[in-house]
């Protein structure tokens, strides 16, 4: 590909809502363009190195006999009734109508679509274990969306499914997931750790995250670097959202108001009388559950939200100070000790945990939008002994597998696998006959894989000041040739003579041949990130270039004979 016919605008400066580096270096770079809040355009760069992370994620799917297919991103509304989630998906599920008034969703994932496509006609135990796929777009209306594709609204996905007679089989398939997953992220150059995870809004039993390290990543993880124990802040709230007791209550359901800014927030805490409880989610009888957790560490923020984990509410604190002011309206409550210590969010965790046990009479959420419940007293009504201990994880305290000093880091969920058991295929009636012609339910799984977010994590781990250095495996091109003075026929003709010699070898290279100062020509290889590069220069009429593996930060001159071989 000629630059002269590219279209990749670069940009000099990063674009101001560029709020974290790997999105600003893929729009500096011209990869990425944002349409609207959470949706991307990918621009032919970009898209393909999407191509190429696609194409890794197929061939490790494929090894393991998972097979690709496509089924609708449009889901009527009946299958999600019947599984639940309709109504338990919440407003993350973008819901839609069509002339006849007829419901559907735009897919968030799949796995009411999967079950029902097999559901009459894989039917027999001889035909199992089945492990299916797509690449797709996924929807989500994300409360806020940010840190480019990190978070989008719409964003691509590979999400897979298995079907298995029992247990002990669905264990051989999450396994062999597993491992294909470590292929897919070992290929791609992600430093990756593979954490407990969040059963969440997905049900069933087991599952687990795979965290590609970010300095700048939302997820909390915490692990231990003496044996494998490795945890994510997440799957803490939710196992303390199964700990509670369900004891009776005396309570009364009050009406707040929505909270969308700080005052609204003031106000909320204010309710005569009562104050507010705090970082974790507490399950209250079945359906009733507060959370208020100071959000991660990058954006200052507190988060109400509900059993599912989907933010109800969810405000951004700008500041320490904001932070101070909001938990410091709570009557009663943080108070002074909030004026002696400059707060970061671990710390504001810390106060508020160490306290909840202090509080006799707490609102909290009723699990239904705009409303909460008033003097729930903590031990009678609700207790977060169980998870305190989890949740209070801080570096140096004890790993609970074995005992030695646990570790804190950060990064962005790439992939999630979950062991399912039955719950899709028992709400759906989707069944096979066993050998003894006896009905049982399919024991499933699903496994995703941020697409789109996987590029983001490669980026961010792969950049420095001046772009992009693309790991091998996902690069746009292989090799960018830059001619420095196009006028110059010498060096005209030797890099088209290099671009054919390249392209004829099969290597995929970029011939910088635009006619603009030399400058902005190496600016733009920068950005791009093109990790060989081959400078043609004034010493083209000695059939010499430079050639510089961006790996290595390294320049040489190389006789034009060699280059080739030197590349390949
Ligand atoms: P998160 O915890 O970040 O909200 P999730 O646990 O809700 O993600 P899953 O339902 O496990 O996401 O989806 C599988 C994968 O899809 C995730 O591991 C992540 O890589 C990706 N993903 C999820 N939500 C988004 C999003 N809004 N934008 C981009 N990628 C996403
Ligand atoms: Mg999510
Ligand atoms: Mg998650
Ligand atoms: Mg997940």
């Amino acid at each position: 590909m000629k630059v002269s016919k590219l279209y990749a605008p670069t940009l000099k400066e990063s674009p101001s809502d560029a709020d974290v580096l790997s999105y600003q270096m893929l729009v500096r770079a011209g990869m990425i363009r944002k349409l609207s809040s959470g949706t991307y355009s990918y621009l032919p760069l970009g898209y393909r190195v999407i191509r190429k992370i696609e194409q890794i994620v197929r061939e490790e799917m494929d090894a393991i006999d998972s097979q690709e297919s496509l089924l609708p991103i449009l889901l009527p509304a009946e299958l999600w009734k019947e599984s639940g989630r309709w109504e338990k998906f919440g407003p993350e599920m973008f819901r839609l109508k069509d002339r006849n008034t007829r419901e559907y969703c735009l897919g968030p994932t799949h796995e009411e679509a999967f079950t029902d496509l097999i559901k009459n006609e894989l039917s027999s135990y001889k035909q199992l274990p089945l492990s299916i796929y797509q690449i797709q777009n996924k929807y989500r209306d994300e409360i806020r969306p940010r840190f480019g594709l990190i978070r989008g609204k719409e964003f691509i996905m590979k999400d897979a499914y298995t079907f298995d007679r029992d247990e002990a089989s669905l264990k051989e398939s999450y396994a062999k997931m597993w491992e294909a997953y470590d292929r897919v992220f070992e290929r791609c150059g992600l430093k990756v750790m593979v954490a407990e995870g969040d059963s969440g809004a997905m049900g069933g039993s087991a599952s687990h995250e795979f965290i590609a390290f970010s300095e700048v990543g939302e997820t909390r993880l915490v692990f231990c670097p003496a044996c494998d124990y490795a945890s994510t802040d997440e799957s803490a709230v939710v196992k303390l959202a199964y700990a509670i007791e369900e004891d009776a209550m005396e309570v009364e359901k009050v009406h707040t108001p929505k909270v969308t800014t700080i005052e609204d927030l003031e106000k909320f805490f204010k309710i005569e009388g009562h104050r507010f409880a705090k970082s974790l989610v507490y399950k209250v009888l079945d359906t009733i559950v507060v959370a208020m957790i100071p959000g991660n560490r990058n954006v200052n923020e507190i988060k109400l939200i509900n059993h599912l984990g989907v933010a109800e509410h969810d405000m951004q604190l700008a500041s320490d100070d904001d932070i101070k002011s909001v938990l410091g309206s709570i009557p009663g409550f943080v108070g002074p000790m909030l004026s002696e210590e400059v707060l970061t969010n671990d710390k504001v965790r810390l106060l508020v945990d160490s306290r909840i046990t202090q509080i006799p009479n707490l609102i909290v959420g009723a699990n239904e939008r705009d409303y909460h419940l008033k003097g729930v007293q903590y031990g009678r009504d609700f207790t977060g002994e169980v998870v305190e201990d989890l949740l209070m994880v801080e570096e140096h305290d004890v790993c609970p597998t074995c005992g030695k000093p646990l570790a804190i880091d950060y990064g962005n969920e790439v992939g999630n696998i979950f062991q399912l058991g039955d719950k899709y295929s028992r709400s759906l009636h989707a069944t096979f006959l066993d050998e003894n012609g006896k009905e049982n339910y399919f024991v499933m799984g699903s496994y995703g894989i941020g697409i789109s977010r996987t590029l983001a994590a490669i980026v961010d781990q792969h950049s420095n000041d001046r772009g992009i250095v693309w790991p091998d495996s996902v690069t746009p091109y292989g090799v960018m040739v830059t001619v420095v003075n196009t006028k110059d026929a010498a060096q005209a003709e030797l890099g088209e003579s290099i671009y054919t010699l390249l392209k004829d070898e099969g290597i995929d290279v970029l011939l910088d041949d635009r006619k603009m100062a030399a400058g902005k020509k190496f600016a733009d290889a920068d950005l791009f990130g093109i990790p060989y590069r081959i400078t043609v220069g004034r010493k083209a009429k000695e059939g010499i270039v430079e050639v510089k593996d961006r790996h290595l930060d390294e320049m040489v001159d190389v006789d034009v004979q060699d280059v080739v071989a030197l590349i390949k």
